[in-house]
């Protein structure tokens, strides 16, 4: 029998929001030059409020604050001061959790269960993590004394706003480096309270900068002459741009791109927890995760059943209100990603596949879209070829673990891969074969301080989190 869910919805109240922000700059907010911009709640289109757009005058202040904490403090400080303010920032972040998560799922559109019980904790355990090598670099395996490099520019996409910060900021001071990070247009609102936790945590000023803006306050960062690094992640097409801009130059490079991962169901796998892992794949942050199990290849002898399982799991799936406890599927980020997924979807459509939505009422307001299953899928359309960063899920076929392989690998990115299969051996066999950065077995979308991410051809090159994650932020 079904039964109707009342509505949980998390309180407001925990967080303080302004109606407009400035720049964090050596260890103030300080107003922009540029043109502010509004940051709206993609669930409702409230406008939150008001952004400061840093120029690239405002963005010189920055880096010339971040060299400045470099060469007088940050650098001269020992590993194990360094990771004094490290663990101090990660407690913080424990104990403004529920601010924190109420912040993000209003800015970004996630639902707060993701945010609370996801996001946050990740991102604290990101700041232990790296607080712990802070005094052991010389262990780390990159050369007896390694150095840092210096000012590390930093750019950050929408998706997973403090998260993705967390994955840069922590390395990065960890190893010595100052760092002047620029969160996306659309999410930047915890990257200002994280700024105000580094006030909080007494961090030397200037160690961290935070420059809100868009496409250009992103190219005048990395072309700024004062960066020695620049780390970015975010879709391949402004990857390639910054690698354009920093060829011929010192700079060191990190770049965290885009996906198209094969999530691959075999026959001997336990099916129940298969469809989970699917779900948890494509629908986890409404799909937009660039690790996304966005291409389902199932073997065709379970190919009906997994399909029934699939739709029936996603009949369950509750959408609207990211601030409501109950919700799995929050609002898409923006009106402009909205589009591209609408688009996306039409053209799968138009080149034959077949669409189905789970039966969902949609919140009128706001930015939405009902999780969606493709079949009838193959290698020529596009929904199985571009990322769409949405909550679609393009389903293809194989018989053998060759032809599995075969089709996995047959994609320009090379992120993530997950494997579902009774057999270690095969799991084995499997990830010996895949191209990606990631391959989860019998599971799917887990990430963990301790362990190295990143992908191959066109989903970049570096690799952040666990001792991999050092050598990004150590010239050796
Ligand atoms: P995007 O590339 O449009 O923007 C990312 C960031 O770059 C934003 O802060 C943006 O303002 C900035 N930017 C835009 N143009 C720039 C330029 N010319 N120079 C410098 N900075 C510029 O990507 P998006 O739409 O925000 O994010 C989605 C993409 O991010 C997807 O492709 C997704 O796969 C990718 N992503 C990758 C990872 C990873 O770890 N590989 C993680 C999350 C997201």
């Amino acid at each position: 029998m079904a039964f109707e869910y009342a509505p949980a919805p998390e309180s407001r109240s925990v967080v303080d929001l302004r109606s407009s922000y400035g720049l964090f700059v050596n260890g103030e907010f300080v107003d922009g030059s540029g043109h502010a911009f509004k940051s709206v709640s993609p669930a409702t289109e409230e406008v939150l409020a008001e952004m400061a757009e840093a120029t690239a005058d405002d963005v010189d202040k920055a880096v010339a604050a971040a060299r400045r904490a470099y060469t007088r403090t940050w650098s001269k400080m020992s590993g194990a001061e360094r990771a004094k303010y490290l663990y101090r920032i990660a407690r913080i972040i424990q104990e403004r959790s529920r601010e924190l998560a109420v912040l993000e799922s209003l800015d970004n559109g996630k639902p707060i269960r993701e945010s609370r019980d996801v996001d946050v904790p990740l991102v604290a355990a990101y700041f232990f993590y790296y607080a712990g090598w802070a005094d052991k670099l010389h262990h780390s395996g990159f050369g007896a004394d390694p150095q840092p490099h210096g000012v590390a520019g930093q750019i950050i996409p929408w998706n997973f706003p403090l998260l993705m910060l967390a994955w840069k900021i922590a390395p990065a001071l960890a190893c010595g480096n100052t760092v002047v990070l620029k969160p996306a247009e659309t999410t930047s609102l915890t990257a200002l309270l994280f700024a105000e936790i580094c006030q909080q945590a007494d961090l030397p000023s200037g160690v961290v900068n935070i420059v809100t803006g868009a496409g250009e306050t992103g190219q005048a960062l990395v072309a700024h002459p004062g960066i020695d690094k620049v780390a970015f992640t975010g879709s391949t097409e402004v990857g390639k741009a910054i690698a354009r801009t920093v060829a011929g130059t010192s700079k060191s490079v990190t770049l965290e791109l885009g996906g198209k991962a094969a999530n691959i169901v075999f026959d001997d796998a336990p099916l129940d927890q298969a469809v989970e892992g699917i779900v948890n794949g494509i629908f986890f942050n409404q799909g937009h995760v660039c690790c996304a199990g966005s291409r389902l290849l199932v073997q065709e002898s379970v190919y009906d059943e997994v399909l029934m399982r699939l739709k029936r799991r996603m009949a369950t799936l509750r959408i609207g209100d990211p601030l409501d406890k109950n919700t799995d599927v929050g609002a898409i980020n923006s009106a402009e990603q909205l589009a591209r997924i609408r688009e996306l979807s039409e053209v799968g459509e138009a080149e034959g596949a077949e669409r189905w939505s789970a039966p969902c009422k949609l919140p009128d307001r706001g930015f939405w879209f009902a999780p969606t299953v493709f079949t009838g899928v193959t290698q020529a359309h596009r929904i199985a070829r571009e990322e769409i960063f949405g909550p679609v899920l393009s389903v293809l076929t194989f018989r053998t673990p060759a032809e599995a392989i075969e089709k996995a690998n047959n994609t320009p990115y090379g992120l993530s891969a997950g494997v579902w299969t009774d057999k270690g051996s095969r799991i084995l066999w499997m990830a010996d074969r895949l191209r990606a950065g990631v391959v989860w077995a019998n599971t799917f979308n887990r990430f963990d301080p301790t362990s190295p991410f990143g992908g191959y051809k066109e989903s970049g090159y570096g690799r952040e989190g666990g001792r991999h994650g050092l050598e990004a932020y150590l010239a050796h």
